[in-house]
């Protein structure tokens, strides 16, 4: 038997359901985070993402707004209603951390942080898990079993990437990973794959084949104008690159025995907004134009 998440109160990861978790690679303002949510609320996404704790390989490199960062998700959560998924970096920042989201994620670079694996196994929120990026796939399911263990058997596998010879790609995103954890492993898979490529325009086209290879989501970046981002820019999809992705994965989704979720609060939320904007053309999933191919010229940036 497959392991079912819920998240919030009414959004399922796992079973037939296949959950998109888009947003800006880091919280970086306000004015950036609402566009960014709000565009991916409208193009259909399950959750929100962002992060305010960042690790970024440099100290110079801007480190995410922290405390200030995590309300603005709040803020950007009761907006859209969508659900949010952040990361926690510190053992001593998860009870915080977990006032705000719905969902922890624990990044590649702490998957095997121990102590930090076991505190967010004592608390009650769903925990995303990312793949190190040197890590085999029992490795990761080594550190999601020190947080089951402690009680919580809410975890998420996240696939984004291995460390290889190759520089065309940021990281080599293992699809293969997906029916290997599949048969090993009862917990809910994702891809992510912006980190897993590093570059925006590869992402559709890995995005979609996640899909089909049986992943029960995917975690992507998006930013309402990648080229100012403080972070992972390069790899974010635009909104409109975002929501033309949606429409491709709706199109997949039966195919794939998949239904596209999104909870009840996000679906209010949007009829809301679209009732408001229903004289202005705003985005939204129901007016972008369904292609019978998967048109990757329009799609690369
Ligand atoms: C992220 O998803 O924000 C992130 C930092 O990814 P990773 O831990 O996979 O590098
Ligand atoms: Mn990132």
């Amino acid at each position: 038997m497959r392991t079912t998440i819920s998240i919030g109160s009414d959004l399922q990861i796992g079973g037939d359901n296949f959950v998109v978790m888009a947003g800006p690679c880091a919280v970086e303002s306000e004015e950036l985070l609402f566009a960014a949510a709000d565009a991916v609320a409208a193009a259909g996404a399950g959750m929100l993402r962002g992060g305010a704790f960042k690790p970024r390989t440099s100290p110079q490199s801007f480190q995410g707004l922290g405390a200030e960062g995590l309300s603005l998700l709040t803020r950007a959560a009761q907006r859209t209603g969508l659900p949010v998924v952040t990361e926690v970096m510190d053992t001593r920042d998860v009870a915080l951390v977990s006032e705000h989201a719905a969902m922890l994620q624990v990044g590649s670079r702490n998957m095997q942080n121990f102590p930090l694996l076991r505190e967010v196994g004592r608390q009650s929120k769903p925990v995303l898990l990312k793949r190190g990026a040197a890590a085999t796939i029992d490795e990761l399911l080594l550190a999601a079993e020190y947080i089951l263990q402690e009680g919580n058997p809410n975890v998420i596998l996240c696939e984004r990437g291995v460390r290889s010879f190759d520089p065309s790609t940021r990281y080599v995103l293992d699809l293969a990973a997906v029916p290997v954890l599949r048969e090993r492993s009862p917990l809910p898979v994702i891809v992510d794959p912006s980190h897993g490529t590093g570059h925006a325009r590869y992402v559709p086209p890995m995005a979609r084949a996640a899909m089909v290879a049986g992943a029960d989501g995917l975690l992507i970046e998006v930013h309402a104008n990648p080229a100012i981002a403080k972070c992972d820019g390069q790899q974010a999809l635009t909104p409109e690159i975002f929501a033309k992705l949606m429409v491709n994965l709706h199109a997949l989704a039966p195919l794939c025995g998949r239904v596209i979720c999104t909870g009840a609060a996000a679906d209010s939320a949007r009829a809301t907004r679209t009732l408001r904007a229903s004289d202005q053309d705003r985005p939204n999933t129901d007016q972008v134009h369904r292609p019978n191919s998967f048109d990757d010229e329009v799609i690369a940036p």
